[in-house]
């Protein structure tokens, strides 16, 4: 430094600490604060004057009275009609954040929904029940509830409650059972083959098995499709599996 002397760092205009209040000044060897419209002198204690200049009530004061404000009646919608226009929204899988409207109640109409088309989704897939029969749930819904702005907006058919359980739940619950069964110290793998008439192919179900609390629990954890099922088939499908649970690869070929 040219004698001994602090001066403008530009990285300052960048970081979270400052960024919302330093600007440069005409003198390298001060910074100045939007909100207090001062000057800081960071010549003799550089980076240690900001901070110092932060931590000061003034600035404080200052930085909150500078903050955006927006009105909480932005959120709400007034009108009876936007309010059945929010509601008639779909919702769909993914960040629940209104993108077209942004009130607060159509935000909220909008998690519920997805919420219930979830809830069902799981209560189908635990139940058994096909995909098929989900078809006209939102025009059962509709008249069973009829003054319900979910059941309105509940859209949930056939091809959602199928999209649902398989790329959004599914992946969900096995990283779930995965990170259990990583934390275990150890687990059982049981694995079945047979014979899958449709598909003319074998079916090669993969289940784990550790403790859950005080509770011994067997879950589904994958499925393969093979071949002709040697030996080395079945290490080759199950070592994955096992890779992903924390299994060292190499050692399952050693002899
Ligand atoms: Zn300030």
């Amino acid at each position: 430094m040219p004698g001994g002397k602090c001066f403008f760092n530009p990285r300052w205009l960048e970081e979270k600490e400052y960024k919302d209040w330093i600007q440069r000044d005409c003198d390298k060897y001060k910074a100045f604060c939007k909100c207090c419209k001062a000057r800081v002198d960071i010549s003799v204690m550089g980076e240690s004057a900001l901070v110092s200049h932060a931590k000061g009530k003034k600035h404080t004061n200052n930085l909150k009275a500078s903050a955006p404000v927006v009105p909480i009646a932005n959120f709400f919608s007034v009108t009876s009609s936007q309010s059945s226009q929010s509601a008639s929204v779909t919702a769909t899988p993914g960040p629940a954040m209104p993108t077209s409207s942004r009130t607060l109640s159509s935000f909220c109409t909008k998690t519920a929904v997805l919420k219930s088309e979830v809830m069902w989704t799981m209560n189908a897939v635990n139940s058994h029940y096909s995909f098929k029969s989900c078809e006209n749930n939102s025009k059962l819904f509709q008249a069973m509830f009829p003054d319900s702005q979910v059941a309105k907006g509940y859209q949930c058919g056939e091809g959602k409650t199928r999209y649902l359980s398989t790329f959004g739940l599914a992946p969900y619950f096995h990283s779930l059972l995965k990170k259990r069964v990583k934390e275990e110290s150890g687990y059982v793998l049981l694995f079945d083959e047979t014979l899958n008439k449709h598909i003319k192919m074998k079916q090669l179900d993969i289940f784990v098995r550790c403790w859950n609390g005080q509770q011994v629990q067997t879950e589904y954890y994958a499925s393969k499709f093979l071949g002709h099922a040697y030996a080395t088939t079945l290490i080759d499908s199950l070592e994955p599996a096992m890779v992903e649970l924390g299994y060292r690869k190499y050692s399952l070929k050693t002899p």
